[in-house]
């Protein structure tokens, strides 16, 4: 975060200004009622239970993840909080879809006179979870990297007629493209790249090897990952009523050099095809008529429901501060582990991803509910599910809120604050709102153990707040911790968490929503919805709105 440091500098300015004022200006002490009813203690033990061995890792459609559900529920309703779900209920159901195989896909070959059986999960494996429905009986084609790369003048797919068959292709792209750093490859190796390329050229089904003179090519097996991933924690897609269109990718298998070998023509066969094709030499494509395959994969489509948990503190006004976090995180690893390879079947806790947002967010609800004030503006505390399978359970809010989103005038949305590093806390996103930006900045001073670092970029689409902003139009802003090495890792443990640094940072995230609920001026919205109207009925959007927050505050920044 480069702004850090000259921000640190202008902090402490804001600081100083603010101490030397602390006396005559109510605005330099934290205002938000019963606020020191957070305690660490009280953190802790919601992060402990959170993320226990128990919990399984609160994978989503996982029964864990509903008990997580149901902890913030008997949390918040034992503070007071009232439901705001469904019907009257602490719930709002979300409805899921996935894909799993009718029965394991097989697939046979002829060469020749040799025929021979592929072994699934052995030799061939799927990792999508696309609805498939593929009874193909015919030759396979060999594509090359199925790459068309004007740039490089590269085009190995030209020359293979997939139309109405299976394609054969090589996983990446050839070594010699590769660059130095942390992303080697360029787009064209990119899994849905070549996807995209052989359904345009009329291909049904494809099966990838990662080919020996690749990345971890050499040992046979390495290349394959593991069913297990696609099988017990397959992909998730939302349940809607309205049906996005239809997912057309194609039916996608990675082979093992072995198996690969085998439909090519014997041991070798494809490290000897890579070479060529790295050197761009196309002629030694094999004939296509020298090999067929029988490959059926019928695929189901299974239904089902997980819940958002929804609780509200109704204030003076039928305005809303949205507080929210994800409740769900990697179950046992079998996807989105940062550590699949070494610890995949192992409890990933997901202490501070996401148990610590959790905790922020009834710790906060607590604190306001017990104080017994009623505050100017109403609350929402939501938490929600599907987050690591694609921000799912707050994008199924954004389409069926229960509160109108004109009506809410800010979105926070906490993310992994556990694992704080030097007491330093990038607060995302606020530059969407220049009231927003405002407040954080007035608030940030109060907690001088804390450094705080605020970006003029937009927020990241990396966690609930997303489909709040770039969905439903509404200001938003993510208080975050920073990447760290535990992340989506076995180890994210409640015992490894910075409790020291946590509580500061929920007291100063309940200041900020307190002073969001008191604040006189409208929230404005700088984002991709065009036409957002807030709650005071004007449009969000500060260029569109008749009393832009910029023009009066922009002396803010000369003092
Ligand atoms: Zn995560």
């Amino acid at each position: 975060m480069k702004l850090w440091k000259p921000l640190a500098a202008t902090l402490l300015l804001l600081s100083i200004g603010h101490g030397a004022l602390a006396n005559d200006n109510p605005a330099a002490v934290t205002q938000a009622p019963n606020i020191d009813s957070i305690t660490l203690e009280d953190i802790k033990s919601d992060v402990t239970f959170l993320a226990s061995d128990e919990m399984l890792g609160r994978e989503t459609l996982k029964p864990q993840a509903l008990i997580a559900s149901g902890y913030a529920r008997s949390r918040m309703e034992r503070a007071g909080v009232q439901p705001a779900g469904e019907n009257g209920t602490w719930f709002q159901t979300v409805k899921f879809k996935y894909n799993t195989w009718e029965a394991t896909p097989t697939l046979t070959y002829t060469r020749g006179d040799e025929k021979g059986e592929l072994k699934y999960a052995e030799e061939f494996v799927s990792t999508g979870g696309a609805e498939t429905s593929l009874v193909y009986e015919g030759e396979i084609v060999f594509a090359g990297y199925a790459i068309n790369d004007k740039s490089k003048s590269y085009n190995d797919i030209e020359g293979a007629d997939l139309k109405g068959k299976v394609a054969l292709i090589l996983r990446y792209e050839p070594s010699s493209w590769m660059k130095a750093g942390r992303n080697p490859f360029s787009r064209n190796a990119y899994l849905q790249t070549k996807e995209a390329q052989c359904r345009a050229a009329g291909a049904i089904g494809v099966l990838m090897v990662t080919g020996p003179e690749s990345l971890g090519g050499s040992d046979n097996r390495r290349g394959l990952p593991s069913p297990e991933a696609g099988e017990k924690s397959p992909p998730l897609q939302l349940d809607l009523e309205q049906q996005a269109a239809p997912d057309e990718s194609l039916p996608f298998f990675h082979i093992s050099v072995a198996a690969s070998d085998k439909l090519l023509g014997g041991e070798g066969a494809t490290s000897k095809l890579q070479k060529a094709f790295d050197k761009g030499d196309f002629s030694q494509r094999p004939d296509p008529s020298k090999m067929s395959v029988k490959l059926t994969a019928k695929s189901k489509t299974v239904h089902a429901e997980d819940r958002n948990t929804a609780g509200m503190i109704k204030g003076e006004l039928d305005e809303w501060i949205v507080f929210g976090a994800h409740h769900d995180h990697l179950g046992y690893g079998y996807f989105g582990a940062r550590d699949a390879r070494t610890a995949m079947g192992q409890i990933h806790n997901g202490a501070d991803d996401n148990a610590s947002g959790v905790a922020t967010v009834l710790e906060i609800a607590e604190a306001l509910a017990k104080s017994g004030k009623k505050p100017r503006r109403s609350f929402l505390f939501l938490t929600f599910t599907g987050e690591e399978k694609g921000l799912l359970g707050s994008s199924w809010y954004v389409k069926h809120p229960l509160i109108p989103h004109e009506k809410v005038y800010a979105m926070i949305n906490i993310d992994m604050i556990g694992r704080i590093d030097q007491h330093k806390l990038i607060m995302d996103g606020t530059s969407c709102s220049k009231v927003l930006d405002r407040v954080c900045k007035d608030v940030a001073p109060l907690f001088p153990e804390l450094e705080i670092g605020f970006s003029d970029q937009p927020p990241m689409p990396a966690s609930d707040h997303w489909p709040f902003f770039s969905k439903a139009g509404i200001p938003v802003f993510f208080p975050f911790g920073g990447i760290n090495r535990f992340m989506h890792t076995a180890e994210d443990d409640a015992d490894t968490i910075n409790y020291e640094d946590m509580v500061p940072t929920v007291k100063m995230l309940y200041e900020i929503g307190w002073r969001l609920s008191e604040e006189q001026a409208y929230a404005d919205y700088t984002g991709p919805v065009k036409d957002s109207v807030g709650p005071d009925g004007n449009p969000r959007d500060p260029k569109k709105s008749s009393n832009p927050e910029g023009e009066q505050e922009d002396g803010f920044s000369a003092k």
